[in-house]
């Protein structure tokens, strides 16, 4: 499957996962292209988002917008947990949620469960505005499916931070109860585990589901936001799951190194529109 066209002399790669949306991006350069056991994987240098990193043709993480999703993934949970020393990141593939786990010098280990390792080398080698060509020591790379590896961890992690792709191909499984069972298993009984929920505006039942399967396992749940301009309708949810009340005081004594999140921001990313306060008490 090729899915970059040439139109008049242009590079087009576009998004057609949708049946009535098709999202385009104009491309300079194709930096890399590989076909994995698990999906197709590239580094384009497009126009107006930089490099990016693309899988089955779809826009995962940019050098310009990747940032806002790899911090509010990470810093949420990180900053709200009393005392995270123990991380996994299931999937994380471009290292972003990886980097700025690594901000926090009280965090001794960093699991990135990945699936694909041409995914981590493709992104390390080639995209460094997100992977930052991380090298900390704390990280361990796994290359196995993050369904099965969490099941063979039981109440080892402090955060678990499911950074997948969206719910289609290797991800699908990232999705359902059954893994977020393990993934409750796998947290200690102070342990928080967020994921990446999908659109509010595309995929509401997406996130429904989402919602209504931690909130099933973990007596705290609370969906956050934040605007990713390349993901389809820019809006994105997070669905964060405690297993102790939350102290969201701690927010507003955040002062990492960040571009998008800061205290405020953390503070206030939990408060939802309306549509999504109904659905969600729906
Ligand atoms: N930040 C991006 C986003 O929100 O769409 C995605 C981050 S990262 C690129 C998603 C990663 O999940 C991919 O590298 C993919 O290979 C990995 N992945 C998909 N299914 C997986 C599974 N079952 N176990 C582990 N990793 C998986």
């Amino acid at each position: 499957m090729n899915y970059i066209k040439e139109q008049n002399g242009q590079l087009w790669l576009t998004e057609d996962e949708r049946e009535n949306l098709k999202i385009s991006y104009r491309i300079k350069e194709i930096i890399y292209s590989e076909r994995s056991p698990f999906q197709h994987v590239m580094i384009l240098d497009s126009y107006d988002f930089g490099r990016m990193l693309v899988l089955d043709g779809i826009v995962q993480t940019t050098s310009i917008d990747g940032h806002i999703y790899n911090e509010m993934i990470t810093h949420v949970p990180l900053s709200l947990h009393p005392s995270p020393k123990k991380v996994l990141i299931i999937g994380g593939g471009d290292c972003g949620a990886a980097r700025e786990v690594a901000k926090y010098e009280e965090v001794e280990e960093i699991h990135l469960v990945e699936i694909d390792e041409l995914v981590v080398q493709a992104c390390k080698e080639h995209l460094p505005e997100v992977s930052g060509n991380l090298s900390d020591p704390r990280v361990q790379y796994v290359y196995k499916d993050g369904v099965q590896f969490v099941k063979d961890h039981m109440n080892t992690y402090d955060v678990i931070i499911i950074d997948s792709s969206d719910p289609i191909g290797p991800a699908q499984v990232l999705f359902e109860y059954d893994f977020y069972e393990s993934v409750h298993k796998a947290l200690k009984e102070d342990g928080m585990m967020v994921c990446q929920s999908q659109s509010p505006i595309f995929h509401m039942d997406v996130l429904k589901q989402t919602y209504a399967n931690i909130r099933h396992l973990f007596p705290h749940v609370h969906v956050y936001t934040a605007t990713v301009p390349t993901y389809p309708g820019g809006l994105w949810s997070f669905t964060l799951g405690a297993k102790q009340p939350i102290l969201f005081e701690r927010l507003h004594t955040f002062t990492k190194q960040t571009k998008y999140a800061n205290a405020d921001i953390l503070s206030q990313c939990f408060r939802l529109p309306q549509f999504m306060k109904e659905h969600l008490q729906s």
